[in-house]
C-alpha cells in the first residue's frame, strides 16, 4: 500500500511531497515554454500524422493499458510529447474565440482540481458553492438583474445555457410536461444567424427542430423584428403556441447583436393582443456577454482614453447591452472573451425561482442535500456532479476587475480597427462585411467590389457564387500555411437574396478574430505579408 501513497499528494502537507509536485509542474511548464515560438501557431514541430485518414484508427488499434504502471515523470514525458504540434492561442491564431486563459484563472483552475469539490452541494464543495453564489450576484449587479431574486450556476458552455433555458421554458409553462412529456404544438424562434445551440436543444428536449422558426437577419446581422412578428403571428393563427424566443447578442461569425429591447416589446405586445402566457426570452450572450462590462462606463468622460472610432462602436454595443436585463436568462461564456480555461460558463437567470420548474423533489435525491448539513444543493441542474468552475471565473473577476476587462475588450476592437484600415489600403478588391467588433469578416472580389449590391439583393446568383468560389480557393490556399498563421472563414456568414432567383444565397467570407492579449499593431505587417502572398497570386489568375 505504501508504494501507492507515492502516487498522491501528502495528507500532512509535508515539504518533500510538495517539492515533488512542484517539480512535475516545473517540468511541464518548462517543456511547454521550450516549444513556444511567437512566430508559430503551434508548439514545437507540426505532427503530420493527424492529417492522415487512418491516423485515429491506428491510434485506437495500438492503445492498451500498461500492465505495470509507469513512473509519474514518464507519464508526463509522454504527455509533453503529445503536446507538440498543439495550437497556441497567440497572435497567429485568427480564427475563433479561442482563449488564452489568464494566469490567475489557470492557477485557480489547478486549485479547483486540488480541492476537487463537487459543486453539486456545499458539503462536497464549500469553496465553489461560496464562490458561485458570489459570481452570480456580481454579474447580476453588473447587468442590472435584481441580485436578491436572480440565480444561476456554472454549466457546460453557451450550449448548456441554451438547453437549460429551453428546458425551464417548457417546464415553467407546462409543469405536467416533466411527467407526461412535451406538448406537440410549441414553437421557438431565433435568427437565421443564431448559433446551432438552439437547434440541438430542440432535438434534445423533444420539441423537434421542425418547431424552430428561423427569422431573417438584417444587413447588420441582427434579427429582423418585422419578420419575427410575421412568423409569430403565423404560428398563432395556425393554433401553435409561441413558447420561447432566443435573441443572439453577438453572433458567432459576425458579432451581430439583436435588439433585445425591440424583441421584448414585441413579445409584450403579442402577449396582450392574443392573450398569451409569458413568452420566455433567452439572450444568447455566449459571444458578446463580456461587453456588459461597459454597462457603467462613462462614455462622455472616457476615463480609459479609448480612441474615437472604438468608443463609437462601444457606444453602439452598449445601446443594446444596457437592455440585456430584459432577458429571462443569459450566459457569460468566460472561456471565450473572458479568457479562462474550458469549460467555464455561467448561466444566469433573472428569477432564481424559475429553477423550481426543473428541480427534483428531495425524495428523489436521497444521497445528498437533505441530511441536515449544507444548504446549497443544485438539484435543478441537468448535471449531477459539477466541477467548481466558478473558481477560475472568480479569480479572473478579482484579478481583472471591471476596468481590466474593459481595457481587454477595447483592445480587441482597436486591433480590429487597425486591421480594417490596413485591409482597405492594401487591397483594392476587398469588402469588410460586418460592423466593428472583435471579429472582422471580409471578402475578396475578382474585378470590383460588389458587397453593397450583394447585401441588398442586387447581384445575380451566378455573380455571388463565383465570388464565393474565389474566396473558397483562397481559404484552401491559406490553409496550406496554417502552421504560420490561421485566418478563420465561414461559408455562411449570412445569406442574401439574389436578383434573378427567389433563393437566399450563402456568403463566404474570411474572418479575422484575435482575442490574444499579445496581438499588437506590429503584427499587422506579418498578417498582410501573409494575405498578399495568397491573395495576389489568386487575383492575377483569371
Ligand atoms: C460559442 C457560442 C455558443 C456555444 O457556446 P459553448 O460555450 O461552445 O457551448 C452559443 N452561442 C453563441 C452565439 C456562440 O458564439
Amino acid at each position: 500500500m505504501d508504494s501507492l501513497h507515492t502516487l498522491y499528494p501528502s495528507i500532512d502537507g509535508n515539504k518533500a511531497s510538495r517539492d515533488e509536485m512542484v517539480s512535475y509542474l516545473q517540468y511541464v511548464l518548462e517543456q511547454l515554454d521550450k516549444m513556444k515560438d511567437p512566430n508559430s501557431l503551434i508548439l514545437g514541430e507540426e505532427q503530420l500524422n493527424s492529417d492522415s485518414k487512418t491516423y485515429y484508427h491506428m491510434l485506437a488499434e495500438q492503445a492498451f493499458i500498461p500492465e505495470k504502471g509507469h513512473a509519474i515523470d514518464q507519464t508526463l514525458h509522454q504527455l509533453i510529447k503529445l503536446s507538440e504540434g498543439h495550437r497556441v492561442s497567440n497572435s497567429n491564431y485568427l480564427a475563433n474565440a479561442s482563449s488564452m486563459p489568464n494566469t490567475a484563472s489557470l492557477v485557480a483552475n489547478f486549485l479547483m482540481t486540488l480541492l476537487n469539490g463537487n459543486n453539486l452541494w456545499d458539503v462536497e464543495g464549500s469553496t465553489s458553492a461560496n464562490v458561485e453564489t458570489q459570481i452570480v450576484s456580481m454579474l447580476s449587479k453588473l447587468i442590472g438583474f435584481d441580485a436578491k431574486k436572480s440565480g444561476g450556476y456554472t454549466t457546460w458552455g453557451g450550449q448548456g445555457a441554451t438547453f437549460t433555458s429551453l428546458r425551464i421554458a417548457i417546464s415553467k409553462r407546462y409543469p405536467e410536461a416533466n411527467k407526461s412529456g412535451v406538448p406537440r404544438n410549441l414553437y421557438c424562434f431565433c435568427s437565421e444567424l443564431s448559433h446551432y445551440s438552439l437547434h440541438k436543444s430542440m432535438e434534445a428536449t423533444g420539441l423537434g427542430t421542425d418547431h424552430l422558426i428561423k427569422i431573417k437577419a438584417n444587413a447588420d446581422h441582427s434579427i429582423n423584428i418585422d419578420d419575427l412578428r410575421k412568423q409569430m403571428e403565423t404560428v398563432i393563427a395556425d393554433g401553435g403556441v409561441p413558447l420561447y424566443v432566443l435573441t443572439t447578442m453577438g453572433t458567432t461569425d459576425t458579432f451581430g447583436i439583436d435588439s433585445i429591447k425591440e424583441v421584448k416589446e414585441l413579445l409584450t405586445e403579442l402577449e396582450h393582443k392574443y392573450k398569451l402566457n409569458d413568452i420566455y426570452l433567452h439572450a444568447d450572450t455566449a459571444m458578446g456577454g463580456m461587453f456588459a462590462f461597459f454597462n457603467e462606463y462613462d462614455f462622455s468622460a472616457n476615463p480609459l482614453n479609448i480612441e474615437k472610432d472604438v468608443l463609437d462602436q462601444l457606444t453602439n454595443i452598449h445601446d443594446k447591452y444596457q437592455h440585456v436585463k430584459l432577458a429571462d436568462s443569459l450566459v457569460f461564456d468566460f472561456h471565450k472573451l473572458g479568457q479562462t480555461p474550458y469549460v467555464s460558463s455561467l448561466f444566469l437567470l433573472q428569477n432564481k425561482s424559475d429553477l423550481q420548474a426543473v428541480d427534483l423533489h428531495p425524495e428523489e435525491t436521497p444521497y445528498v442535500g437533505n441530511k441536515g448539513f449544507g444548504h446549497y444543493h443544485t438539484s435543478y441542474t441537468l448535471e449531477c456532479s459539477r466541477a467548481g468552475t466558478s473558481i477560475p471565473i472568480y479569480a479572473s473577476l478579482l484579478t481583472f476587475g471591471v476596468e481590466g476587462y474593459q481595457r481587454l475588450l477595447a483592445n480587441y476592437l482597436s486591433i480590429n480597427l487597425a486591421f480594417r484600415k490596413r485591409l482597405k489600403t492594401e487591397f483594392k478588391f476587398v469588402a469588410i462585411t460586418n460592423e466593428l467588433s472583435p471579429i472582422t469578416t471580409f471578402r475578396f472580389y475578382q474585378d470590383g467590389v460588389n458587397w453593397e449590391e450583394e447585401k441588398y439583393g442586387l447581384s445575380t446568383q451566378q455573380q455571388i457564387q463565383s465570388t464565393n468560389e474565389l474566396n473558397e480557393k483562397l481559404i484552401e490556399s491559406m490553409g496550406v500555411d496554417r502552421k504560420d498563421l490561421y485566418f478563420g472563414s465561414t461559408r455562411k456568414q449570412c445569406t442574401v437574396r439574389a436578383i434573378d432567383t427567389n433563393e437566399q444565397v450563402n456568403i463566404t467570407s474570411h474572418k479575422f478574430f484575435s482575442i490574444s492579449p499579445y496581438t499588437s499593431i506590429e503584427d499587422m505587417d506579418r498578417y498582410f505579408r501573409f494575405l498578399h502572398k495568397h491573395v495576389d497570386e489568386l487575383l492575377v489568375m483569371k
